[in-house]
C-alpha cells in the first residue's frame, strides 16, 4: 500500500505518521528549502511559524480538550511537544527548534516514510494535501482548477463569534430585516445616537494589528475591516453593516439610530456572529470596543475577528464529511487548508486524514469522531457550516452540542462537556 502526502507541516507530518504506523508506504513531499514561504525560516518539518505555544492544557479550555483527545489518538506531534516543553504555566509551550528538529528526526527516520524535498503541482491519489495557509501558487492554481475557483480563498476576513450565554438578551431583540427569513436567525443590538458616536470614537482610536509584511492585504470592498469602514465617514457604518432600516425595535416600534446584527452560527443558537465585523483590531481592543455594543457588555468570544493572507477551501461547498474530494474519496485535504485555524486544529485534521486514508486503503470506510468530541465538532463545522458565510474556525465549546441537563456554572459546564467528549473519544479510539 502506497500513499502520498503533500506538505511537511504540522498536518502533513501527522498524516504521514498515521499512515506509516498503519503499514502504508508514504512519500512525503515538502518544498522547503528549495522553495520557501513568506512565513517559514528553516528546512525543518513541522516548523511552527509564529507563537511557540499550543495553548492551554486545561480540560476546561477548548484547546486543552482537543489536546487530550489527540493523545487518545496517539498524536505524534503532541508526544514531541511534551518532550520539547518549556515552562509556560497551564499552556503547552515548546522550544520551537527542539520541536521541529525532533519531528524531522522521527519522520525522516520512519522506515515507511520517504521525504522528498520538492514542490508538488498536482493532486495525488491516494493522498493527503496539507500545504497550509501559504500553499504554493502552482498547487493553488491546480486546486482551483479542480474544485472551481470559487471554492478557494486567498484571504480570510473573520468576524468575531460570541457565546449566547454571555449576552444580555434583555438589551437585544430578535428580527430579520424587513421580516424576511426566520425571525430567529438574527439578534439585534439597537444603538442610540450617543451610543453610536461613542462606539465609533472607540473604534477609530483602537489599536490594530499591523500584520506581517506578506499580510498587507488589498482590501476588497465587500469585506473591508470594520475600522476601515468607520474611517471613511461618521455615517458610513450606519449606511453599511449597522444600518437600522427594516429593523424596528418591537419594544418601542421605532427604528434605532444604528443596529448591530448578530447572525446565528449554529442550530442550537450557542454561537452568534457579529455581522460585518471582520477586523484587524488587537484582541484586547476587540474585547474593549465591542463591549460598548448594548447586550455585549460581558461578551465571551469563541472566535476573535481577524484578516490574514490565508489559502483555504470552502470545505462545506466542496468536500465530503471526511474532507475528501467528492469525486475521489481517497484524495483528502487537511490542516489549515480545510478552514481550521491554529496549530492544534491543523495537526488534528492531519492525523484524522492519515487514519482515514489508511482505513480506505485497507478496504474500510472513513470515520469521523462523534460530534460530542472537540475534533468531531470541528470536522462537523468545517463540513457542515453555511457555505455562503464560511470562514476558518478554531476549537471552542460553542461547537459542541449542548448538555442534556443544562448547567449554569460556566466552569462546571465545561468540565461536563469535556468529560462527555473524552468518554466519546475513548470509545471512538478503541473502535
Ligand atoms: C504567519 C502565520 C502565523 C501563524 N501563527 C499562528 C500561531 O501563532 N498560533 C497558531 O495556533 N496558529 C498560527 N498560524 C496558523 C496555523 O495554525 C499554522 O499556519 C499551521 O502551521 C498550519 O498547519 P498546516 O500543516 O496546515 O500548514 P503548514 O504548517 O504551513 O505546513 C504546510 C507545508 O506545506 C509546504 N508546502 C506548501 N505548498 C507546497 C507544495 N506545493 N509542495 C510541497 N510542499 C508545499 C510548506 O512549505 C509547509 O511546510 C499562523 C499562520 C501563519 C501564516
Amino acid at each position: 500500500m502506497n500513499a502520498t502526502v503533500v506538505g511537511g507541516g504540522l498536518a502533513g507530518c501527522e498524516a504521514a505518521w498515521a499512515l506509516a504506523e498503519r503499514g502504508v508506504e508514504v512519500t512525503l513531499y515538502e518544498m522547503r528549502p528549495r522553495v520557501s514561504t513568506p512565513a517559514h525560516h528553516t528546512d525543518r518539518l513541522a516548523e511552527i511559524v509564529c507563537s511557540n505555544t499550543f495553548k492551554s492544557l486545561e480540560l476546561v479550555n477548548a484547546h486543552g480538550l482537543l489536546k487530550a483527545e489527540l493523545r487518545l489518538l496517539d498524536s505524534l506531534l503532541m508526544d514531541v511537544a511534551e518532550s520539547a516543553r518549556v515552562p509556560g504555566g497551564a499552556a503547552l509551550t515548546v522550544d520551537r527548534e527542539v520541536f521541529s528538529a525532533e519531528v524531522t528526526r522521527r519522520v525522516e527516520g520512519h522506515p515507511k516514510i520517504a521525504v522528498v524535498r520538492e514542490e508538488v503541482a498536482a493532486l495525488p491519489s491516494p493522498g493527503v494535501v496539507a500545504t497550509g495557509p501559504l500553499t504554493s501558487d502552482g498547487l493553488a492554481r491546480v486546486i482551483a482548477a479542480r474544485l472551481g475557483v470559487e471554492a478557494l480563498a486567498f484571504y480570510d476576513a473573520i468576524a468575531p463569534i460570541v457565546s449566547d450565554e454571555s449576552l444580555d438578551h434583555a438589551a437585544l431583540f430578535r428580527a430579520s430585516r424587513y421580516g424576511k427569513g426566520e425571525g430567529d436567525d438574527f439578534l439585534n443590538a439597537p444603538l442610540s445616537r450617543d451610543g453610536y458616536e461613542a462606539f465609533l470614537d472607540a473604534l477609530l482610536e483602537a489599536d490594530q494589528y499591523a500584520g506581517h509584511e506578506f499580510d498587507a492585504i488589498p482590501y476588497f470592498e465587500g469585506c473591508l475591516p470594520i475600522e476601515e469602514m468607520a474611517r471613511r465617514g461618521r455615517d458610513t457604518l450606519r449606511f453599511g453593516p449597522l444600518k437600522p432600516v427594516g429593523l424596528p425595535d418591537p419594544r418601542t416600534g421605532r427604528q434605532a439610530h444604528a443596529v448591530v446584527q448578530l447572525r446565528r452560527e449554529d442550530r442550537a443558537g450557542q454561537m452568534w456572529n457579529l455581522v460585518g465585523f471582520q477586523t484587524r483590531l488587537r484582541i484586547p481592543e476587540q474585547q474593549r470596543v465591542f463591549a460598548l455594543i448594548p447586550g455585549l457588555e460581558r461578551a465571551e468570544f469563541y472566535r476573535y475577528g481577524s484578516i490574514h493572507r490565508n489559502t483555504y477551501l470552502n470545505s462545506p461547498a466542496a468536500l465530503t464529511p471526511h474532507l475528501s474530494l467528492r469525486d475521489d474519496e481517497r484524495l483528502i485535504f487537511a490542516g489549515q487548508l480545510v478552514g481550521v485555524e491554529g496549530y492544534t486544529e491543523s495537526l488534528a485534521t492531519g492525523l484524522l486524514a492519515g487514519r482515514n486514508l489508511a482505513r480506505m486503503l485497507q478496504g474500510e470506510a472513513p470515520v469521523v469522531p462523534p460530534r460530542e468530541t472537540m475534533l468531531g465538532a470541528l470536522m462537523q463545522y468545517v463540513h457542515g457550516a453555511d457555505p455562503g458565510h464560511f470562514q476558518p474556525m478554531n476549537a471552542n465549546f460553542g461547537l459542541l452540542p449542548p448538555l442534556e441537563r443544562p448547567e449554569r456554572d460556566k466552569r462546571e459546564k465545561r468540565a461536563r462537556l469535556a468529560e462527555r467528549a473524552l468518554a466519546a473519544m475513548r470509545e471512538f479510539a478503541a473502535s
